[in-house]
């Protein structure tokens, strides 16, 4: 696996003699000593403003919402990790999803697969299509089903893979050869496997976005994003609609997520080590009716996850018997797998997707994404893997005993819409 993290850096910033390693360009990459006192570690530059020598002459920097150069630090840093040559760090990964929307224009239409991000599903049906674009939403593991939705109008092609909840991949050379055949503008949300165990520009994509605010910052203290291109003029549009919108982050926050950075490799490799462990305990476990996960050699996919993924991430999801009441007594009694949106953090967390980050979609249509009452996900953390999969055991046998058997009133499973 390592050998497939060790590409040629494209940023000028790199040393051109020496191909650096993935995990060395995540510690030094656009973070040398600070040049006027020597620090170690990137500065945190509290500033809003920047003085000029002398009218017309800058030292780079003018004004905040343009650029900060702790935040110049974390773009040049995550496009070195993509291999790519622009960054664009943003207030959240829904603001990252926002700027490269809006260099869409009235008429345009944009093929979305079916299962994205369930707050990027709202930004483009509640607030841009009400500026006349277009979007529809396709099965992106089946390409006919791609190629098929394609329209004279189609400006952009969206999609996520691996995808939330159900770990379902999609084929990014299939997408990339196809959006390239068409001229269409390419996005992956690489959210999921991050650039350690997946670079889809190398398989044609022209932009990257992510939630930092998940495992490139991996620690759950920090809302954050970003864009990435290897394409100049989309890097000026996108730069662009963000220095006109607005959405910019503080640099308390890209400081954050340049430290988690520094431990993505480590992290990740720990993270997947630990959600094998857990899905093989898992399918292997009475109580559990199905477990999707990449790695596992039982998934659908997992030829495609091992030709374009060099590891398969931290996520794993599972469906456990008794529908509802057997989910809610495993979620309630769980004690390191803490119940809560998000992921991507060094701490365990459970979801229910039915009632928590998909539970504004109809129950009819969860039903026919396999989101099914049981259904629950796991971000996998880096506790030790006998403990977590000591909490689900236990855990389990709550379930087990759940259907009819309920002593006291169940505690309710709050409603709480996409995030
Ligand atoms: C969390 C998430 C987002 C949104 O990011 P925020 O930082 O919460 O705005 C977008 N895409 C994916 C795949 C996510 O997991």
């Amino acid at each position: 696996m390592s050998d497939a993290n060790t590409n040629q850096c494209n940023n000028e910033q790199c040393n051109n003699d020496q191909v650096l390693d993935f995990a060395t360009r995540a510690i030094h990459e656009a973070q040398g000593p600070d040049p006027t006192t020597g620090a170690l570690i990137t500065p945190i530059f509290q500033t809003s403003t920047f003085v000029l020598e002398e009218l017309g002459k800058n030292k780079g920097y003018q004004y905040a919402r343009t650029h900060n150069p702790t935040r110049t630090a974390l773009e040049d840093c995550l496009a070195s990790l993509e291999n790519a040559k622009y960054g664009v760090a943003c207030a959240s990964g829904l603001a990252a999803v926002s700027v490269v929307a809006g260099i869409l224009k009235a008429g345009d239409h944009v093929i979305v697969g079916e299962d994205v991000y369930g707050g990027v599903y709202r930004l483009f049906e509640r607030v841009f299509s009400r500026y006349d674009i277009r979007f529809t939403y396709v099965n992106t593991r089946n390409i006919d089903e791609v190629e098929a939705a394609i329209t004279p109008a189609t400006r952009l092609v969206w999609l996520e893979t691996p995808t939330n909840p159900l770990l379902r991949l999609a084929d990014l050379k299939a997408v990339g050869d196809l959006a390239k055949a068409h001229n269409l503008i390419y996005v992956v949300d690489n959210t999921f496997a991050t650039p350690y165990f997946q670079r889809p520009l190398e398989f044609g994509a022209n932009v990257i976005v992510h939630s930092t605010t998940k495992y490139l910052s991996g620690h759950s203290d920090i809302i954050g994003g970003a864009v990435i291109t290897s394409d100049e003029e989309l890097y000026e549009q996108i730069k662009f609609t963000q220095n006109a919108t607005g959405a910019v982050p503080g640099p308390f926050d890209c400081y954050l997520a340049l430290r988690g950075l520094k431990t993505l490799a480590l992290r990740m490799r720990e993270h997947e080590r630990n959600a094998i462990a857990v899905a093989q305990f898992l399918e292997q476990h009475g109580q559990v009716q199905e477990v999707y996960y990449p790695g596992l050699t039982s998934h659908p996919q997992h030829d495609l996850a091992k030709r374009q993924m060099s590891g398969f991430g931290g996520m794993v999801s599972f469906v456990v018997k008794g529908g509802l009441e057997g989910a809610r007594a495993l979620v309630n009694n769980t004690r390191l797998f803490q119940l809560a949106e998000s992921l991507g953090g060094v701490k365990s967390l459970l979801c229910h997707p039915s009632s928590m980050t998909h539970a504004p979609i109809p129950r009819d249509v969860q039903e026919h994404c396999g989101i099914t009452e049981g259904l629950i996900r796991l971000s996998v953390g880096i506790e030790g893997a006998s403990d977590l999969i000591a909490d689900l055991e236990q855990g389990l046998d709550k379930a087990a005993k759940a259907p009819g058997s309920i002593k006291a009133e169940p505690k309710a499973v709050a409603l709480v819409g996409a995030r």
